[in-house]
């Protein structure tokens, strides 16, 4: 399986990096290397001296698709569930400046904790609103609301499927809204859909 995530996916937080609101989805991938086994601790990388979290809606596809249309992408998933897209942003700075690729920045061992379920869409009341967000050592950092999103999840999955074959099982991480900000050893990240708690993840 793969992971595809999609950066800037949120106005507010484009502009907190200083990025321009893109005019096609920014796009970039982990390796399953980037989940993190069952009963496994994250673990601080030892390669970057500011670990910041973005918490993030996640789709599972469930089909196999390749150039799919929007109209057709509601096919190929029926389940939200919701993720950290750990960023090294001292190394992403570095990448970014030298016009480099991301992946040590992105993609790096254990940075793509995921909740324990995900949420059929046919239990939400309102599908096209999913509000998220996520909260360190119990106070709220990020708070976003999949509506505010700038291409919503059947134009990432057209956009996705122009260039990567989706595949049951895959995974898409679909961008971080405004609030990033670092997470240091002894932190506890809590990722909520709505007022369901789906992920809990102490830093050590
Ligand atoms: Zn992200």
């Amino acid at each position: 399986m793969k992971i595809i995530c999609v950066g800037r996916n949120y106005a507010a937080h484009a502009a907190e990096l200083n990025n321009a609101i893109p005019e096609e989805p920014v796009l970039f991938l982990k390796p399953d290397s980037a989940l993190i086994p069952k009963g496994h601790p994250f673990l601080y990388p030892e390669h970057t001296k500011s670990l910041h979290y973005e918490v993030e809606l996640v789709l599972r596809i469930k089909r196999v698709g390749k150039h799919i249309l929007p109209q057709f992408a509601y096919k190929y998933y029926d389940s939200v569930g919701i993720g950290i897209d750990f960023t090294a942003r001292d190394t992403q700075q570095r990448c970014k400046e030298k016009g480099l690729p991301w992946e040590k920045a992105k993609a790096f061992d254990l940075s793509a904790p995921l909740g324990q379920h995900f949420i059929p869409l046919a239990e939400l009341s309102q599908p096209e609103a999913i509000d998220f967000s996520l909260r360190k050592n119990g106070k709220m950092v990020q708070k976003g609301n999949s509506r505010d999103m700038i291409f919503g999840f059947d134009d990432l999955i057209a956009h996705i499927s122009t260039y990567f074959t989706l595949k049951m099982g895959d995974l898409i991480f679909t961008g971080t809204p405004s609030g990033v900000g670092p997470a240091e050893r002894g932190d506890l990240l809590e990722a909520y859909i709505g007022g369901k708690k789906l992920l809990s993840l102490r830093i050590k």
